[in-house]
């Protein structure tokens, strides 16, 4: 058979090949009858098919600079008509695909978990629910957009999380200011989002751009919220952060450089006056009680109370000592003021009563003068007297001299009895006053005894610091204290000693835990002491080393070393206890504690 190296010339000739050798006309039949007539081996390469791949890749998405690459390595490989390079973009572009389909969404869920849980300057609660709610709504039936949208979320949350275990909460007076920044945080976090969703490997550009919006998130929200007081300052924060977002040109980013160190100098400024403000704030209190301390010097317990405050104000300053010398203060105005009142109204009394008496007193000295120097005359007239009739005269003016002195006396003993009287009532008016101001102290905070909480500081403690465990998500301990043979050291030393025992510990417990720990008497010889922010095993080590502290700093009464040890319970909040519930459990520790032998600390 002659070679042919036309191909229609060699078409034709496979086509009637075909029908000679009788074979079924298909397409393998035909090429492999083509290639025998063209001396070509049959497995040459199948025609590029070059148009219908283009058509078909042509409809796959180039928004994203990974596609955007793909699709120019399709291009390049249809121009060099390369199947090697086309299977391995095609490759390529199937891993990326399964990549995206396969989010890593347990990790993200993860995050998000640790965020939602965790605080957030400026976002409460109920900010972050409407930021989900606008996530969710907005990724709504695109897995992918949902998964971005929700990474930049958290991501812009944990922007926001103190790093700082004490970070304070919002509240109170941050709290209207926080719901303004939680909105426009909101809003920030939206925008991070783009940046933050980002692999942290691609290139630094991006990485920079991320850069860009933090910076651009701490002066729009986070400074703000320290400028309250300073509205102008805090626009200029908001407009500076604008001015980062939008500075895209090297001029631009020169003079934001200039923006920023302006605001920064500012900020160092209002720091220093802050510091300033607050020092002299500090002083002027220090003043104000050293003041109040002077007033009050003739009460034991109110001064003793005055110097706890001192003391508290001279100590390291947080948020809770401050708290605690506020309750402090309140109580001593509260009791002065009814000291005060009652002091006043026993000194009026007392006063007008001595005036009566002194005046009386003035009266019948007076009278009783007069009436010597009258009698004296009589004496000398009756001596003097020559004959009977003188002496009646005489006698008829000392009987009307003396009955004028009867009636004086009889006066003078019936203002005596009034005077009497109104000293009685002065006494019962005072007994009364009294009477009112012990009922009254029920609403003092701490006890007189050892200055720390009674039962009334501890019930109001304890749910400031439930409240505060269950905000912030953190482990609030419990422990009971009872004083070992405390009956026996009463006893054998005497109540005063007994009582000063008390004060022993009360001293040693509040200068061996931590300013954050709440101590109060619970009861005659029992006290309990709340650790927020402890886990239950640190907590049974502060209490061990309270152990080891007093038997340390060893009781001292009239010479008499008294060794004081205590059992104590130990148990930790938890969901659905009330403070009778936990103190109950943390008591039947306690109680567990005796049965073992004492001096020891058992949980609950
Ligand atoms: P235990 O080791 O089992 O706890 O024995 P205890 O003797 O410590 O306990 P008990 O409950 O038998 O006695 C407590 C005593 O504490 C009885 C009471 O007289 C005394 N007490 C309670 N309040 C005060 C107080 O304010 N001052 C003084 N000095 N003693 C007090
Ligand atoms: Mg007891
Ligand atoms: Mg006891």
């Amino acid at each position: 058979m002659p070679t042919l190296s036309n191909p229609s010339e060699i078409a034709r000739e496979a086509l009637r090949l075909l029908a000679s050798r009788r074979m079924s006309p298909s397409p393998d039949n035909y090429r492999a009858l083509y290639h025998e007539i063209a001396g070509t081996p049959a497995h040459a390469a199948a025609p590029f098919p070059e148009r219908e791949l283009k058509a078909l890749l042509g409809s796959l998405p180039t928004d994203k600079p990974a596609q955007q690459r793909l699709a120019r390595r399709f291009e390049q490989a249809f121009k060099g008509k390369s199947w090697d390079e086309l299977k391995r973009g095609l490759a390529e572009l199937f891993a990326q695909l399964s990549k995206e389909q396969d989010l890593p969404w347990s990790e993200l869920f993860g995050d998000f978990l640790r965020q939602w849980e965790g605080k957030q300057l400026g976002l409460t609660l109920a900010r972050k629910r409407e930021a989900l709610a606008r996530v969710l709504a907005g990724g709504a039936g695109n897995s992918e957009l949902l998964f971005t949208r929700l990474q930049g979320l958290v991501k812009s949350w944990s922007l926001n999380a103190p790093e700082a275990e004490e970070m304070p909460l919002v509240e109170g007076e941050h709290a209207a200011a926080a719901s303004t920044t939680a909105a426009v945080g909101a809003a920030a976090a939206d925008a991070a989002s783009a940046a933050a969703a980002r692999p942290t490997s691609e290139s630094s550009a991006e990485l920079s751009e991320e850069l860009r919006e933090v910076f651009a998130y701490t002066l729009d929200v986070l400074i703000p919220t320290q400028l309250l007081d300073e509205p102008e300052l805090a626009a200029d924060a908001r407009a500076l952060a604008h001015k980062i977002r939008t500075a895209t040109s090297r001029p631009a980013m020169d003079g934001l450089q200039a923006s920023v160190k302006r605001f920064a100098f500012r900020l160092e400024l209002l720091a220093e006056d802050r510091a300033e403000l607050r020092n002299g704030l500090l002083k002027l209190l220090q003043l104000l009680i050293e003041n109040v301390g002077e007033l009050v010097v003739e009460d034991r317990w109110l001064s003793g109370q005055i110097e706890i405050v001192r003391d508290i104000v001279a100590g390291p300053l947080s948020i809770r000592s401050i708290s605690d010398a506020e309750s402090r203060l309140k109580e001593v105005i509260f009791k002065q003021g009814q000291l005060k009142h009652s002091l006043n109204e026993a000194r009026e009394n007392l006063k007008q009563m001595l005036a009566g008496f002194v005046d009386h007193l003035a009266e019948f000295a007076d009278s009783t003068s007069e009436y010597h120097d009258k009698i004296e005359v009589c004496a000398d007239r009756i001596s003097n007297a020559e004959d009977i009739s003188q002496l009646e005269d005489v006698l008829a003016e000392v009987i009307r001299e003396t009955q004028i002195i009867q009636l004086n006396a009889q006066r003078s003993r019936d203002e005596l009895r009034a005077a009497k009287q109104s000293v009685e009532e002065a006494e019962k008016r005072i007994g009364e006053l009294q009477a009112e101001l012990d009922k009254a102290s029920t609403l003092v905070r701490h006890d007189q005894l050892t200055g720390a909480l009674n039962r009334r500081g501890l019930e109001e403690a304890f749910a400031k610091e439930t409240a505060r465990s269950q905000r912030r998500k953190s482990t609030l301990c419990v422990a009971l204290l009872d004083i070992d043979n405390f009956k026996k050291l009463n006893d054998s030393l005497g109540h005063d000693a007994g009582d000063a025992a008390l004060i022993h510990l009360t001293t040693v417990i509040r200068e061996t835990m931590r300013p954050q720990d709440t101590v109060a008497r619970f009861g005659g010889e029992e006290f309990i002491i709340l650790l927020p922010d402890t886990p239950l095993e640190d907590a049974q080590t502060a209490i061990v080393r309270l152990q080891r502290e007093l038997t340390r700093r060893i009781f001292l009464h009239n010479n008499n070393r008294q060794l004081i040890t205590f059992s104590a319970g130990l148990t930790d909040f938890r969901p659905g206890d009330t403070q009778i519930t936990v103190s109950k459990r943390a008591d039947e520790a306690m109680f567990a504690a005796k049965q073992a032998g004492k001096n020891r600390v058992m949980i609950g």
